[in-house]
């Protein structure tokens, strides 16, 4: 194996893997609050609801996020050409 496969096969791998990561559990923790879905605030140290996540502590994958922006974008082309074949 020269080190080209070897790097290809490493690279094709953690695709892969990411992938299955992604179609197994689309939603990860969510950063900034660790997934606790509270932050504290930056003067006062309060406790409130973390806005990225909206207090969920959750957080949808960017893999799994392109795979839906993909298949929202290959809906609205099959809808456009229905309604294009539709018209006279
Ligand atoms: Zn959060």
């Amino acid at each position: 194996m020269t080190p080209t496969m070897i790097a290809t096969l490493t690279i094709l791998t953690a695709i892969v893997v990411y992938g299955l990561l992604c179609w197994v559990a689309p939603f990860g923790k969510h950063h900034r609050c660790r997934g606790t879905g509270v932050r504290r605030t930056l003067l006062l140290r309060r406790m409130t609801t973390c806005r990225g996540c909206k207090g969920s502590g959750r957080k949808r994958r960017w893999g799994r996020a392109a795979y839906a922006q993909l298949r929202q974008i290959a809906h609205d082309a099959a809808r456009a050409k229905a309604a294009r074949e539709r018209q006279p």
